[in-house]
C-alpha cells in the first residue's frame, strides 16, 4: 500500500497550494469532496475518486491560477493516468470524466454555470464550453456518467473556506479496501 502514503506526500507537499482561484486549498478541496461522497454514501471506489479526482493539479505543478493564464492543463487524463497504475476503473474513469461532466451539466441543467465559481466559470470556457447535442448523446452512454456527475456535483460544492473536515489519514482505510479490490478482480 506504498501508493497512499506517495499520495498522501504527494498532498502534503504539494497540496497547499490554493484550489485554482478558490478560497480553499487543493488539499482542503479534496478532503471537503471525499467527505461529501461519503456523506452521500458512495462506494468506496467513488470515495476514493472524490478524494484524487485532481490529483493531476498536484502532479504537474503548473501552480494555482493555470486558468487565468489561459491555459487548459488537461488535469483529468494527466490524473487518470497516472491513477490507473494504481486503481481499476471505478476510481480512474470518473476522475476522467470529471471535467466533460461540467460541459455536460453546462449544456443540459439550465442555470448551472451560473452557478459555478468565477474560476469554475473561466475554466468551463477553457475546457471547450457547453457539450454540444451530440457530445450530451455520447456522454450519456459511458459506463461511469453517473458517478461522473456525482463527483462533479460534490467537486462544484467543495469550496467551502474554514469548514472542518477529516483529515487524509480518515481516507487510508478505504483506499486500502479500494487497492485489494482491485487485486481480487
Ligand atoms: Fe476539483
Amino acid at each position: 500500500m506504498n501508493c497512499i502514503d506517495r499520495l498522501f506526500t504527494l498532498f502534503r507537499e504539494q497540496g497547499t497550494a490554493a484550489y485554482f482561484g478558490e478560497a480553499v486549498t487543493e488539499t482542503e478541496h479534496a478532503l471537503q469532496c471525499a467527505q461529501l461522497a461519503e456523506q452521500a454514501d458512495a462506494c468506496p471506489e467513488l470515495i476514493a475518486a472524490a478524494l484524487l479526482h485532481d490529483v493531476g493539479h498536484l502532479l504537474h505543478g503548473l501552480g494555482e491560477h493555470v486558468a487565468d493564464r489561459g491555459i487548459d492543463a488537461h488535469h483529468e487524463d494527466a490524473g487518470a493516468t497516472w491513477l490507473a497504475q494504481y486503481f481499476g476503473p471505478g476510481v480512474v474513469e470518473p476522475v476522467r470524466l470529471h471535467v466533460d461532466a461540467k460541459r455536460y451539466l453546462a449544456a443540459v441543467v439550465p442555470g448551472y454555470a451560473d452557478t459555478l465559481s468565477p474560476a469554475s466559470r473561466t475554466s468551463l470556457q477553457l475546457q471547450g464550453g457547453p457539450m454540444t447535442a451530440e457530445e450530451v448523446r455520447r456522454f450519456e452512454g459511458k459506463p461511469h456518467f453517473h458517478a461522473a456527475i456525482a463527483l462533479r456535483r460534490w467537486d462544484d460544492a467543495a469550496k467551502v473556506p474554514g469548514l472542518a473536515v477529516p483529515d487524509l489519514e480518515h481516507y487510508r482505510r478505504v483506499l486500502v479496501a479500494v487497492l485489494l479490490m482491485k487485486e481480487e478482480r
